[in-house]
């Protein structure tokens, strides 16, 4: 769908178009290392150079809270957070919609955070009720949705909010 910048000057513009960058950061979901990973190879199941976990994964990541905000912060695409905890059966039964959905848009990390396993996290964004979704787009809060929703739904708040 994209294809890599072709100026030079566009690789050495600010942050805010990194989604034209011909390659990206992404951290990674289980150690933390932060890789990069040429656009084109997005699609070719990266792994993180360190670990060896795979970048792209089609399904949800755990994310521990230890490296949770560092995941946020340097991962170069949308990240989609669900905020759960075990004993919340609403998050139980969003969470193969949340798969489902994740398998539906490559292009955008879907990861899950413990909420019980985060406290800091649970307080600084003020996560009242789970599940709650979040959205992150260069390390920022864009947007947020509580109580549990089925995939379709999941796909059209993502679309909806993602920057044009
Ligand atoms: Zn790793």
């Amino acid at each position: 769908m994209n294809s890599p910048a072709s100026s030079a000057s566009a690789a050495a513009a600010s942050s805010a178009a990194a989604s034209q960058a011909a390659s990206l950061h992404l951290v990674c979901t289980a150690c933390g290392a932060k890789n990069r990973v040429p656009r084109e190879r997005l699609t070719e199941s990266p792994d993180c150079g360190r670990c060896g976990t795979a970048l792209m994964a089609a399904q949800p990541m755990d994310v521990t809270a230890e490296i949770f905000d560092r995941v946020v912060a340097g991962t170069e695409l949308p990240i989609v957070v669900d905020c759960w905890a075990a004993w919340c059966g609403p998050c139980r039964s969003m969470a193969p919609q949340f798969e489902k959905a994740a398998q539906s848009m490559p292009m955008v990390r879907f990861v899950k955070l413990d909420t019980d396993a985060a406290p800091q996290q649970s307080a600084r964004y003020a996560i009242r009720s789970i599940p709650t979704l979040l959205l992150f787009v260069g390390g920022r809060e864009v947007a947020r949705q509580s109580g549990a929703m089925p995939a379709q739904a999941i796909l059209d708040w993502v679309r909806r909010s993602l920057p044009a």
